[in-house]
């Protein structure tokens, strides 16, 4: 097809047709998904590196379907945010989020001082009257605005830097804590970091899963901790597997952690389990 410029398909790629139609079927599958209900979040507990006691958890979208099975989030959130899907499917897993954190608040004064990390898209930062959005979620499930974090990534934010930054300033304004997602992985600039209203930096964990073996990565992570240090950032490192991972961490001055060391995403019911350990030890 190539050589002939007047041809727009490629009709002769099975492989191609076969993609394509998977891929056709899964959009109209995840707009199904809603009324069926089909989503839901897993929480991965976010914990303090030294004590090993609970700071919160972040809220993982998951699909169920029903004859496909479990599909990613890596493949169904790009879906969605190709088709316009993100914006409702992010207002139904926010709602599940708040109701759910209302729920374990009621069942525990401990959770009190426990928050939920919620992750955004970069389609969503342009979508009007989100932070408005964001606040009537809290404010219906009556949850105080510092028990939310919202999770954006670094490229999200400098893919549409105005917009961006307007909506961290509002976050920030209400009282939401704002992270940035997978930092390393973009090209923000420092001078830039350093005048984006930000909370937290999280570390991705491709530099925590190759830190041990490779000096670069060591120096990297080193590095992402004296800069937030100097512009009094905390600092989250993902994908913490190991114990040699937690300790060369927690020896470099990073706080806080996620990762399978100390849990994988767990489903409501098992985190009330824990909640209900840490009461009652
Ligand atoms: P993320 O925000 O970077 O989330 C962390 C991912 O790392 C999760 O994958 C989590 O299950 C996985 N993980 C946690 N600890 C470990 C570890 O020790 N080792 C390894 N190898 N992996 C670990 P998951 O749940 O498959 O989510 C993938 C991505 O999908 C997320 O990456 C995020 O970008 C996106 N995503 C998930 N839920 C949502 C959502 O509700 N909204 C939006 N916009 N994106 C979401
Ligand atoms: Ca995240
Ligand atoms: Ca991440
Ligand atoms: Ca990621």
């Amino acid at each position: 097809a190539k050589q002939n410029g007047k041809s727009h398909f490629e009709v002769f790629n099975p492989a191609m047709h076969d993609a394509a139609r998977a891929r056709l079927e899964l959009e109209s599958e995840l707009r199904r998904s809603l009324e069926r209900d089909e989503l839901y979040l897993r929480y991965q507990p976010i914990v303090n590196l030294s004590s090993g006691t609970l700071l919160g958890f972040e809220a993982l979208a998951r699909w169920e379907h029903p004859r496909l099975g479990d599909v990613s989030p890596n493949q169904f959130i790009p879906i969605a945010e190709d088709t316009g899907l993100i914006g409702a499917i992010g207002s139904r897993l926010l709602g599940i989020a708040c109701r759910q954190m209302a729920e374990w608040k009621a069942s525990s004064r401990f959770v009190d001082d426990l928050s939920i990390n919620f992750n955004l898209s970069a389609k969503q930062l342009s979508q009007k009257g989100l932070a408005d959005e964001i606040r009537a979620a809290l404010h219906e499930s009556c949850l105080p605005a510092d028990c939310l974090r919202i999770e954006i990534t670094e490229s999200a934010i400098m893919e549409n830097l105005h917009v961006g930054v307007e909506l961290l300033c509002e976050l920030r304004e209400s009282g939401i804590r704002v992270e940035i997602d997978d930092f390393g992985t973009g090209y923000s600039s420092l001078a830039l970091l350093h005048k984006l209203p930000l909370d937290v930096l999280k570390i991705d964990r491709s530099f925590i899963g190759k830190m041990l073996h490779s000096v670069e990565n060591t120096a990297i992570v080193r590095t992402i901790l004296a800069l937030a240090d100097s512009i009094n950032l905390d600092v989250i490192a993902e994908g913490i597997e190991t114990e040699a991972q937690r300790s060369q961490l927690q020896s470099m001055g990073c706080n806080f952690g996620q990762g399978y060391l100390f849990s994988k995403p767990l489903d409501c019911d098992e985190i009330s389990q824990l909640l209900c350990q840490q009461c009652n030890p």
